[in-house]
């Protein structure tokens, strides 16, 4: 018998309201095993559709399909193909980028992400855990991998009571992939780089940031050099900084494959090496700010605001009169509003006048769902400081 779990009218509404989501809160009666693909009732027994389950996490069930369709292996296929699809209709210069990101693709709790000839997967819920073998299949027969990493290591999936691991599901997975963005090379390592390997997120930032670009430039939280590099055959001379000496030596490995000789790496903390800089009365024309998530949840939210009210302070001063600021926020705790108004006061602080050039978020191939606002969660703003 197909499990199953009754839920109460408002999660049926919020549902309804285009979510995925349903609360542990929101759950009346669960027949049915950790990771099983349920049947969720609503009112009067009516199927609202077919959901993962989780027995760990706050959030029980995450939405497949509506009604009565089924979520079986033809239903997968689909899925995936069609997000397949829709990246070879986006036609992305790059030789690697997002397949499948999750929610945003309604296929939640899994990612999927290309570099070159591989795969790299995350699996972030008790739901897809369980179909693993199956959607491992299915990516074999779509897009015939010559291997299939899962990095499995994310934090999330604690919630899940998840463990962490890392291992190949398919073939054999090198510890350095040759891919391209654009006209940049990068060596990526996706057992150990960060998220699976690069910030694949942030691929169309760095082209329009490459618009703008000129004379010096500060790139901070630089990680591997992505901003820099895109950034450097457009500026004079590039600083790149960053707090992870692993970072740093990619930074430069990278410049010298690519043949980009004004990139200087720096190992520092950002937050001085601004402070830094400001003493000396250095002075640059484009800046870039990128830091990680400073808000991972609701609570750090006031702890984050004033990091990032520092960073765009200290950068507004730093920055020449008609310069350009692209700053970023990866937290979705602090939504664009909110960044918006920490950008505006850094600005009044500096007795500086900004102009916004361009408000973007997280590439195409990471798709923000409409009426799920957690898919939303990059933002990057490209500023244009007046005088
Ligand atoms: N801009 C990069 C991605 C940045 S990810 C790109 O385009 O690919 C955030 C980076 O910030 C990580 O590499 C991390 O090592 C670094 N970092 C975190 N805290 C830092 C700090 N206080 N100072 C400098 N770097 C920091």
């Amino acid at each position: 018998m197909q499990p199953t779990v009754a839920v109460t009218g408002r999660a049926e509404q919020r549902i309804q309201a285009g979510h995925l989501w349903i609360y542990r809160s929101d759950v009346i009666d669960a027949k049915a095993a950790p990771g099983d693909t349920v049947t969720v009732l609503g009112a009067r027994g009516r199927p609202v559709g077919q959901a993962l389950y989780s027995d760990r996490s706050q959030i029980a069930l995450r939405l497949l399909s509506h009604g009565a369709e089924p979520a079986d292996a033809a239903f997968w296929r689909q899925r995936i193909s069609g997000a397949v699809a829709f990246r070879k209709a986006l036609a992305i210069d790059a030789t690697a980028y997002r397949l499948v990101h999750a929610e945003g693709d309604l296929l939640p709790s899994l990612i999927v992400d290309r570099y070159g000839d591989y795969l790299v997967l995350q699996s972030l819920s008790q739901g897809v855990e369980k179909l693993l073998p199956a959607i491992t299949g299915l990516l074999v027969d779509l897009l015939a991998p010559r291997g299939i990493l899962a990095r499995n290591d994310a934090k999330v999936r604690l919630l899940e009571g998840l463990e962490p691991r890392v291992d190949a599901l398919y073939g054999e997975v090198p510890a350095s992939i040759l891919v391209r963005e654009g006209p940049i090379e990068y060596e990526v390592d996706p057992w150990k780089g960060q998220k699976t390997g690069l910030f694949l997120d942030q691929r169309e930032n760095r082209a329009a940031a490459a618009a703008y670009a000129r004379g010096r430039l500060l790139d901070c939280f630089s990680y591997n050099g992505g901003f820099a590099m895109r950034l450097a055959p457009h500026c004079d001379e590039v600083i790149a900084v960053d707090i992870s000496a692993d970072a740093v030596a990619r930074i430069a490995a990278n410049a010298a494959r690519n043949g980009l000789a004004n990139i200087e790496a720096r190992e520092a903390n950002v937050f001085d090496e601004l402070r830094r800089l400001e003493r000396e009365g250095e002075r640059f024309d484009t800046i870039v700010l990128d830091p990680p998530a400073f808000a991972k949840n609701k609570a750090s939210v006031p702890k984050a605001i004033s990091g990032y009210r520092d960073i765009n302070l200290r950068a507004l001063r730093l920055l020449k009169p008609g310069g350009t600021l692209v700053t970023c926020s990866c937290s979705y705790n602090v939504d664009e509003a909110t960044f918006g108004q920490v950008v505006h006061e850094a600005a009044t602080d500096a007795l500086v006048h900004v102009n916004v050039l361009e408000k973007r978020m997280q590439g195409r191939d990471h798709p923000v769902l409409l009426g799920v606002p957690e898919t939303y969660y990059l933002k990057c703003f490209i500023l244009r400081r007046i005088e």
